[in-house]
């Protein structure tokens, strides 16, 4: 019983939090107040060198594997429990902001601060990790080491991702050091559980003047691939009956795709985000489009429904204009419940700090999701400027930051001294 009151004494410093995001945001700062820290770059390794320095000053053994995933270890008083990890992302896309993923490291940073301050022995290890190419910016796909640390993906894959000049992930580890030794998944390192506080992305916490989301799901998605090929012809003597207009034919995708999205509120999401029209020239019927659709919803049935109905209407489309078309659906995410002691943890977490706070849905995808599959997870949000991030001017307070960290604390400390609180 006694233990219980003693760690809710704990409290990280709000202060320190926001000093260390604002020296990280240093490296590869852009003119307009965000960053670009591009996957495996001088920059991200500038950035994973201050990392595990500010770890090592903080008393931590470092490990690094070979995705060069980084793990930050503070002992615990227990050497045969699992450690409780928390983590992010320090990579950040070409126009990023100062929040996106460092957030959720340096927290974890903040969390091993504070219990050093407090000289807090927690009964399970704490880890803090750091996950590489999270954002899929200058590698795809998004998430690929925490995905092979969850086996989603085998390490051959992983290695094997390469950029648009061609260098793959694993070069470019070896160029900048970060080609660790140890076995990049989950049998080499086990976790006990797994927490990750990140920046909402979305503008629901602050609209509805919420400091804390409790996250209780992620969405599931499923990305597609559409190519209509039509003919190309002259814009003047082919009359409008005798077309094959490619660009049609993906105009008409578009509207499908955002009434499939309107029809199935609340939380679905449908996107046509990329749309290429060859050959581009302004007298020109346009003979060939590709288009990309994201789908998204935290319900696989509905995801299932949104998928037949992108299906029936692009048929319809195409033959009603005498399109051929490629139709691929390029990634399939199944949706994610986090698990609930876990999700308890942080409500716990949230109650004794006396946040104000809502249950969310993960509309983006985040580490937290593949390592969901290989162990408990749980996931705190903090809300973002007006919604904004993938953006050099993505914002968030001071406040917020800490009271995620306080949150993120909290939940780290019941999980690493739950065997101890159950005996
Ligand atoms: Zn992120």
């Amino acid at each position: 019983m006694n233990v219980i009151a003693k760690h809710r004494n704990l409290s990280i410093s709000g202060n320190r939090l926001w000093q260390s995001l604002m020296d990280m945001a240093k490296i590869g700062a852009t003119e307009k107040g965000g960053v670009c820290r591009l996957a495996l770059t001088d920059i991200d390794k500038e950035g994973r060198d201050l990392f595990i320095q500010w770890c090592k000053d903080a008393g931590c053994s470092i490990r690094i594997d070979k995705m060069g995933n980084i793990f930050a270890r503070r002992e615990g008083r227990n050497p045969d429990l699992k450690p409780i990890m928390t983590g992010s992302h320090l990579d950040s896309q070409p126009t990023g902001g100062r929040f996106d993923g460092v957030y959720g490291v340096l927290a974890g940073l903040e969390v091993v601060r504070a219990l050093n301050d407090a000289d807090y022995e927690t009964e399970a290890p704490i880890e803090v990790a750091v996950w590489t190419n999270e954002e899929g910016s200058r590698f795809a796909p998004a998430m690929v080491s925490s995905g092979v640390f969850a086996k989603v993906f085998d390490l051959e894959y992983g290695l094997s991702r390469a950029d648009s000049d061609g260098k793959t992930m694993g070069e470019e580890l070896e160029r900048i050091g970060y080609a660790g030794p140890d076995e990049p998944n989950i049998d080499g390192h086990p976790v006990g559980a797994y927490f990750e506080a990140h920046i909402e992305q979305g503008p629901i916490l602050e609209d509805e003047e919420k400091t804390i989301g409790v996250v209780t799901d992620a969405q599931g998605q499923r990305w597609y691939e559409i190519t209509l090929t039509g003919v190309e012809a002259h814009a003047g003597p082919t009359p409008m009956h005798l077309r094959k207009d490619a660009l049609l034919g993906a105009s008409r995708i578009v509207e499908a795709v955002n009434r499939i999205g309107m029809k199935n509120q609340p939380f679905a999401c449908a996107t046509v985000g990329m749309l290429e029209n060859y050959p581009n020239s302004r007298n020109v019927i346009p003979g060939k489009v590709f288009l990309t659709v994201d789908f998204r919803h935290p319900d696989d049935e509905v995801l299932a429904k949104m998928d037949k109905e992108l299906r029936e209407a692009v048929d319809e489309i195409t033959k009603g204009i005498g399109l051929e078309m490629d139709f691929e659906q390029i990634w399939y995410y199944a949706p994610i419940k986090f698990e609930d002691s876990c999700v308890q943890a942080v409500r716990d977490g949230v109650e004794l700090g006396g946040y104000s706070n809502r249950d969310m849905v993960s509309g983006a995808g985040h580490d937290a999701c593949y390592l969901s599959k290989v162990t408990p997870t749980g996931m705190i949000f903090i809300p973002c400027v007006d919604g904004i991030s993938h953006n050099e001017v993505e914002d968030a307070t001071p406040e917020w930051c800490e009271a995620g960290g306080q949150v993120l604390l909290q939940a780290m400390v019941t999980k690493a001294d739950e065997t101890v609180l159950s005996s």
